[in-house]
């Protein structure tokens, strides 16, 4: 079934641009460099879930759901985007926040996304580090269900099938704009966490073969359990659309170097990454995802892993407004 073919509701500002990244690329001195930039999908600060939660919305009002329910860690920017696409469709929003991340920072409980998913009128539960988010949730839909309420389980970081149509949907986009300015790209890198993002992608780049390698770089899990993560992912999604030959797994590539001491831990890569990009292109990237796929791009140019053979997307997916809440590492600088 061709993408066109699924229900989907306007919330991103469509097309991201594709953007030289000329300074950075000097610096560095490898291979040419472009940003692809998700991070401004325009919806209450932008970012990677905007394009999935078009999807994902579309199916809960085609259900008659009344209410988003869904799931992440306290700075999740995931939660963020699904209550403001919840307001935007005139629904109500839920969301257990689990304290994932062992900080106890004022600014970590009640800054960055948490200050905005407040503002954007999602009522938050918390939930102790280790809960199983996906039991959680379906109680929680119960005692919705038992006070009268239509949930819609909106999966941790929107990745199920439906949520990944919307990186299918972004791979088409940058294949369209490489196109239009004569781009061969040869690698796209990218901060994989509940890896739908990365699913989308390789279906969506699947005619491309293996001139394309897509690289997620993983924020939390190792290897082994982000590659089947992404893997099954990849499955659901190539029976949702009815694609043909599956997806050879030697095309999933994930990288698991630069987590550092766990999920949403900041690095000292991770700083000179964020750093970086501020000070020679201006732009923003986040502690916990972005920053940390930019410190893996930058190592595997210093490594030769990446070279002047190489034209390198990287995925901007957002994120910057949980800079804030790490003020207190952000700000050692
Ligand atoms: C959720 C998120 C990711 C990871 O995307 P997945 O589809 O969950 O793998 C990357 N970057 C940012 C900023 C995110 O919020």
């Amino acid at each position: 079934m061709p993408i066109s073919a699924f229900p989907r509701v306007r919330l991103a500002h469509l097309p991201t641009p594709l953007e030289p990244m000329e300074r950075l690329a000097n610096y560095l001195g490898g291979p040419e460099l472009y940003i692809k930039r998700d991070d401004c999908t325009g919806l209450a600060t932008g970012g990677n879930k905007t394009r999935k939660l078009e999807f994902l919305v579309a199916d809960a009002l085609r259900q008659g759901a009344d209410t988003i329910l869904t799931a992440g860690a306290v700075q999740s920017n995931h939660v963020r985007q699904a209550a403001a696409a919840a307001a935007r469709a005139g629904l109500g929003c839920h969301a257990l926040l689990e304290r994932e991340v062992p900080c106890e920072k004022s600014s970590y409980r009640k800054s960055g996304n948490v200050l905005l998913d407040g503002l954007l009128g999602c009522r938050l539960d918390y939930c102790r580090r280790g809960t199983d988010l996906p039991s959680a949730m379906r109680v929680t839909a119960q005692a919705l269900r038992a006070q009268g309420r239509k949930p819609y389980i909106v999966p941790i970081g929107g990745s199920n099938a439906v949520g990944s149509l919307g990186y299918v949907q972004c791979a088409n986009e940058i294949e369209e704009q490489c196109r239009v300015r004569g781009v061969g790209v040869t690698r796209l890198l990218h901060a994989t966490g509940s890896g739908g993002t990365q699913a989308g992608l390789l279906a969506g780049f699947r005619e491309a073969g293996p001139e394309l390698e897509v690289i997620g770089i993983s924020v939390s899990a190792d290897r082994a359990v982000q590659r089947r993560k992404v893997r099954r992912l990849t499955s659901e999604l190539w029976e949702l659309m009815g694609l043909g030959d599956p997806l050879p797994p030697s095309a999933v590539h994930v990288r698991d170097e630069f987590v550092g001491e766990g999920y949403g831990q900041p690095t000292d890569a991770m700083l000179e990454a964020v750093q970086l990009c501020a000070r020679l292109e201006g732009i923003l990237l986040d502690p916990v995802y972005s920053g940390k796929a930019m410190a893996g791009l930058i190592h595997m140019v210093r490594s030769g892993e990446l070279n002047a053979g190489d034209t390198v997307v990287f995925l901007h997916t957002g994120g910057a407004a949980g800079m804030f809440a790490y003020d207190w590492y952000l700000g050692r600088s």
